[in-house]
């Protein structure tokens, strides 16, 4: 469902029955929320208010950023297309996983993911963060093809890939964002 607040715009909320909790994604001119099965509208918005100085920061932030052009988008493509296929290759001949295959995606919520096939995505706003994160996102999927979850075992066979960064690694990652 969909409905408009006076000052973050337009609020989509959808429910995912694996969601946990509020997940709150602010975009320029809206909200995206996920909620957990059951939670009440009401709930959604009381918790939208708690965070809301915190929502209206990160939408002036937003805002602030040089939106990418249909150009600017096709020239990473290309890059992400003729990179990452080669360094998700080394990195598990290097570290010994096995994957099933590799797509590149337009995907603007998550850097990447590893389906129960292990196949890997990879977004291709990749090429928008320095190599080491993105070495940290492409280890993150293979991990996962290894541990189909992010349990202590999936951290504990991160940090062996990573010399022991796994959690520094992913915080520094939160500076950047897909889209
Ligand atoms: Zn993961």
């Amino acid at each position: 469902m969909t409905y408009r607040d006076a000052e973050l715009g337009v609020v989509t909320v959808t429910v995912n029955p694996r969601a946990r909790s509020i997940i709150m994604r602010p975009e320029v001119d809206g909200l995206r929320v996920t909620a957990f099965w059951g939670a009440s509208l009401a709930f959604v918005r009381s918790t939208i208010d708690k965070f809301r100085p915190s929502l209206l920061a990160k939408q002036t932030d937003l805002k602030a950023r040089p939106q990418l052009t249909t150009e600017d988008v096709e020239k990473m493509r290309r890059e992400a297309k003729a990179h990452l296929p080669r360094r998700v290759d080394e990195l598990a001949h290097m570290y010994g996983f096995h994957y099933a295959g590799l797509t590149i995606r337009d995907a603007k919520t998550r850097w990447g993911s590893c389906s129960s096939r292990n196949t890997i995505s990879l977004s291709l706003y990749l090429m928008q963060v320095p190599e080491h994160l993105q070495d940290y996102v492409i280890l993150h999927e293979l991990c996962h093809t290894v541990h189909h979850d992010h349990s202590p075992r999936f951290w504990a066979l991160m940090d062996t890939v990573t010399d022991g960064k796994a959690h520094a690694l992913r915080t520094e990652l939160h500076n950047y964002h897909t889209a």
